[in-house]
């Protein structure tokens, strides 16, 4: 193995427990740890660069204002949001199979 030469590494931001707190839309995303995962765009969200900041420029965008309001004028949110729960428990599953 080639070591590799000791580069200014940047620091990514790790998606925090903390960010749901604050915005209940957003959750674990599936893709790494360095995205969270906006449940009312459905939108997996890139936080390594920013973090905090990151999901505050999301939720400014047109398209996150939009979602956000047509959701509050649907009365059945709740339902959707087990839908998403659902969704999240899912798993990738890497079946390796080789044809004879
Ligand atoms: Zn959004």
């Amino acid at each position: 193995m080639a070591a590799h030469p000791p580069k200014k590494q940047k620091i990514m931001q790790k998606f925090r427990e903390d960010y749901s707190k604050e915005w209940n839309f957003i959750t674990k995303s599936k893709l790494s740890e360095c995205h969270a995962r906006c449940s009312i765009c459905d939108t997996d969200i890139k936080i390594g660069s920013g973090g905090r900041a990151d999901l505050e420029k999301h939720i400014k965008t047109p398209k996150h204002v939009l979602w956000s309001n047509s959701l509050k004028s649907t009365p059945c949110v709740s339902s959707f949001w087990q839908k998403e729960d659902l969704q999240v428990s899912e798993q990738l599953n890497f079946s390796n199979t080789f044809s004879y």
